[in-house]
Parts: structure tokens; sequence; C-alpha cells
């Protein structure tokens, strides 16, 4: 029997129709380049996209076409976000942190079509502008300076569009797509669909999740580029929530003057963005006048557990996430489940760091050499994750389809620890997991235990190769400016906390941990560095 309900489309089109008709007075302001603010509503943001996908459909776009975006964190990129899936196109945010030379490479392999760029942005694309064939390219002017010569204005763009017809788009057509960060290897493109966008705002928007609706105002400090900033913009649009951009100024100051003047409750970003903003506030503690319910969502990296302990003592909770490109990227999030409430605050605090829990149709499992580990909190395995807003396959390369499973489920190559209560603890990627002496050691618990120490303010850790034990660790740290350590310091602040083995063999002091374009260590950078380290 089948049932009696409508096979109502999961698409960007109706969060777009949405957003114009219950929300309107909603606001948007994003941080320009000057740093002023610019502020409009629900209503200007439903009239301009709509216009926007009207041009785009005069201008040619055919369905699937490739529409790609060089943008910071502001309106005109969230008009983007919706126009140019609603007008049946592809929205491709490139990430304007890389290289010049493979953000063209990514251009190319997703054959974009038409580029729209902000102006602040163009010394970039003049560097590789040469090596893609953009059909048409349109500057967003944030600076309020004439759009230079060979380039066509994106407000004219919108103001000389004619009326928007709808297209009919089916759920599972491509919206968006996103190319992989990668620490090694060539970045890998991601296609999401119109349902998969839809159901992971909707996951997002419940309470256990981020929770994030009508009555909030988010500030995604997460670039657009990165996972469509973790599909914040989308979440917001479809609940009518008050959106604050930061614009380029990802400043902790700047950020905090934001949270302040536009009183922001929900914000999202990675750790080293909330490493900064908790130096700034232990600075200058009576600086800001921050909402009480204003909750930091960190993902992309591990947050440490001294940083959530830091925050708590400022009142603002860190609300730890993982995720993945090619998870859209809500594959868990932390929340103390109810039959933990009985915790002491100290073991809710070792919960709190873990990654936290599925949201509802997400399914993991660890999966170790001899089977699936147990959920034990303490088996490890490659955590594998299924559900409808993770990826089959990447673009155009059938050659990656090992990183799925033959009965379907995506290898993240992340080392996992599930426990009872089925949280998430990621031990390492595969390849930064250190081999001693054929045991394991987790390169990201001692970063988190050497982060906690009053002196330090960034650490790695790697394993290297050794005459006797094939590889031992190696932290690299850089300290607070003004602040001395030892390596013995160091090792005597971990032994308490770790069996002897895994206390790194070396400490190296550096300036800076090299990171790729989305804030990761980048490990295989430094294993290089000191390759020879144990081996003389
Ligand atoms: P990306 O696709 O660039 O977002 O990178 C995804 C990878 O980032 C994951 O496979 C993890 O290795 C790492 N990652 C993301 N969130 C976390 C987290 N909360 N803790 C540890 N690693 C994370």
């Amino acid at each position: 029997m089948q049932g009696t309900m409508m096979n109502f489309p999961l698409t960007l089109t109706h969060v777009l129709e949405r957003a114009g008709r219950l929300y309107g007075d909603s606001q948007i302001v994003s941080r320009l380049p000057d740093k002023s603010l610019h502020c409009h509503s629900y209503r200007d943001f439903y009239r301009r996209t709509r216009a926007l996908a009207g041009a785009l459909q005069a201008l040619g776009l055919q369905k699937g076409d490739r529409v790609a975006t060089l943008m910071w964190n502001h309106y005109a990129h969230l008009e983007a976000y919706l126009a140019i899936p609603c007008a049946s196109g592809v929205l491709h945010t490139l990430n304007l942190r890389l290289h010049p030379d493979d953000i063209a490479f990514i251009a190319n392999h997703a054959r974009d079509r038409f580029l729209i760029v902000d102006d602040v942005l163009l010394p970039l694309l003049e560097k590789f502008k040469t090596q893609v064939k953009f059909e048409r390219i349109f500057v967003v002017p944030l600076t309020g300076k004439p759009v230079p010569d060979g380039y066509e204005d994106y407000e004219k763009l919108i103001s000389g569009s004619t009326q928007f017809v709808a297209p009919a788009i089916d759920e599972n057509d491509a919206a968006g797509m996103c190319y992989t960060s990668g620490t090694t290897g060539k970045p890998k493109g991601v296609v999401y669909t119109h349902r998969s966008i839809v159901l992971h705002s909707l996951a997002t928007a419940t309470v256990d999740c981020l929770g994030l609706s009508n009555r909030d105002t988010l500030c995604p400090i997460v670039p657009m580029f990165h996972v469509n900033a973790w599909g914040t913009p989308f979440t917001a649009a479809m609940v009518g929530a008050k959106i604050a951009f930061p614009g380029p100024h990802l400043d902790a100051v700047n950020l905090l003057d934001l949270y302040e003047s536009e009183k922001v409750t929900l914000s999202a970003g990675v750790p080293t963005i909330w490493m900064g903003m908790l130096q700034a506030l232990q600075k200058e503690p009576q600086r800001w006048k921050l909402q009480a319910n204003l909750r930091m969502v960190c993902g992309g990296a591990a947050a440490p557990e001294s940083m959530i302990r830091a925050f708590d003592q400022f009142g603002l909770r860190v609300i730890h996430g993982w995720g993945m490109t090619e998870t859209s990227p809500l594959g868990a999030v932390n929340y103390i489940k109810r039959e933990l409430d009985g915790l002491s605050s100290e073991d809710q605090y070792a919960v709190r760091a873990k990654q936290g829990v599925p949201p509802p149709f997400v399914e993991v499992r660890t999966m170790a050499e001899t089977g699936e580990a147990p959920w034990d909190g303490k088996s490890m395995g490659e955590l594998q994750i299924r559900g409808p807003w993770v990826a089959s396959g990447y673009h155009e390369l059938p050659a990656e389809s090992d990183k799925w499973t033959s009965d379907g489920w995506f290898r993240t190559g992340d080392i996992a620890i599930m426990d009872a209560h089925g949280y998430i603890k990621i031990a390492d990627r595969i390849k930064d997991l250190v081999k001693s002496g054929g045991e394991w050691i987790s390169s990201v618990d001692l970063e988190n235990a050497l982060v906690a120490h009053p002196a330090v303010q960034e650490a790695a850790v790697i394993g290297v190769p050794h005459p006797k034990w094939d590889e031992r660790p190696l932290a690299v740290v850089v300290l607070k400016p003004g602040q001395s350590a030892t390596a013995d310091a160091l090792r005597d602040h971990l032994a308490p906390q770790f069996a002897k083995f895994w206390l790194p063999d070396a400490v190296m002091f550096v300036d800076a941990i090299p990171k790729t374009s989305t804030g990761k260590m980048l490990k295989a950078t430094l294993r290089e560095q000191f390759q020879n380290h144990f081996i003389k």
C-alpha cells in the first residue's frame, strides 16, 4: 500500500520563497572592507536574489551550469547562494585562500561558466584569470568604486534584470559544489543536491544540533567557501534568522565588536579563530557585552578541552562538531545527553571535548581490521558514515571510488573511538596516527593536552621515523607571546595524563605552524621538515 502524502520536492526554491514571504523584516548585516556595516532586510535579499536568478536565466544559464563565486562572507554571497541554485545552476564557491594555480585548476575541473567576484579580490583573480575561461565575470562593488574596465558590474546585472520565472527543479538536481581543501593530494569536488542541502538545513535547525532558529543572530565566521559555511546560511534563510556577516575582517577584535553590536547568539568557526578570540577576551575581560545565550560552534579540527573550559568562564558555550566537505558537513554535534546529567562537571568536560553524536539520518560505524569495533570507549577504527547528505562519489573522479566501501559507507580517513552513549572521539587522521613499537599514539590527544599548558598557543604532534621504534612522537610548539617553557616542562605537564611511551621524545619551538587554507595544521609539511630528527 502506498501512502497518500504529496511528493513535494525538497528544493531551495522553497527556502527562498519562504524567506521572502515570512521573514521580510529579518535583518542581514555585513561588515564591508572599510569596516562600515551594510544593512538590509530579507525583503531586500528576496528581491535582489530573484533579480539575480532572473539575470542568470537571461544570460542563458542552463540547468547544471556552474557559477563560481570568489567572495568573502556578506550579503551578495548569500544572494548567490540562493539565486544560482534557484535558477537551476550550481553554486561553486572558490576558496580564495588557495594558491592561484590551484583555484584555476579547480575552476577548470568544475568547468565554471560564470564568475561573481568581490572587487577587493580582483588582484587575486588577476593572478589566475588567463588560466580559466569564464564566459562572463561580474564584480561586486563592495568598496563603492567603479568596476574596472574589462569586467561587468554585479549591481547593474541585478538592477537590469527582468522577471524571474522559477524553473522546475528536481530535488536530486545539483545545487552546489565544493572542493575538499585536502591536506594532501589534488582537491576533489563534492556536488550537493537541493535535497541534501534542505535535509541538512532541517537537521541543523534541530535543538540537539545547532538549534538555529528565527530568534537567533548567526555570525558565520567559517568562510562561505568552506563547505558552504557549514550550511549555516541556508539554515538561517530557512528559519529567517538575522545574519551578521563578518566580511573580510576575521580578527578577534572585529569579530567581538560585531558580536556585541549585532547581538550575535550563534557563531561558527575553526579552533584557531576561537583561540584568538579567547586571548582577546582574557586580555580585556570587561570590554565586550556579549549575549548570555551565545553558542560558538567549533569544528574543522579538534576543540581542546581547555578551550571549552576557558570559554565557560566567560559564560560562553563552545559546541563541538565534526564534519567533512563530503558530509555537507554535519556529521556529529556535541550536546550532553539526558542520560549523562548525573556526570560530574569534570566528566562532562571530557564528554564535551568529544566530537559528539550523529544527527538524525546520519549513521556511523568504526571499522577495525577485524570488523566493526565495539562502542566501548576504547576500541579504535576508521570512522565510516552514511546518510542523505553524505557524498556517494566525487565529481568526475571515478578512480577515487575506493573511498566508499562495497556496502555503501563513506570512509572518512579519520580514526575514531565510539563510546557506549554513541559519542564519537576522533583520535587522528589515519595518516597522522603515530605508530611507536607497534602501539598507536593519538597526536590529537597530545596536542589538546599541550595547549592546556598556560604558555602554549598551538601544538602539533607528528610521528617521525625512529631507528628503534619505527616512529616516535615529536611535538612542534608555538609559545604565547612573552611566555617561555622548556621541553622538559612540557613533558612534565603531559606526564600525569599519558603512558610514558606516549610522551614526545622531542619538542621543537617554532614561530608558526603551517596551515591549510581552511585552518588545518599541515602535518605532512612538518613531517618532511623533521623527518631526520631521530635518524642522523
Ligand atoms: P574538510 O573536508 O576540509 O572540512 O576536512 C574534514 C576533516 O577535518 C575531517 O576528516 C577531520 O579529520 C577534520 N575535522 C573536522 N572536524 C573535526 C573535529 N571536530 N575534530 C577533529 N577533526 C576534525
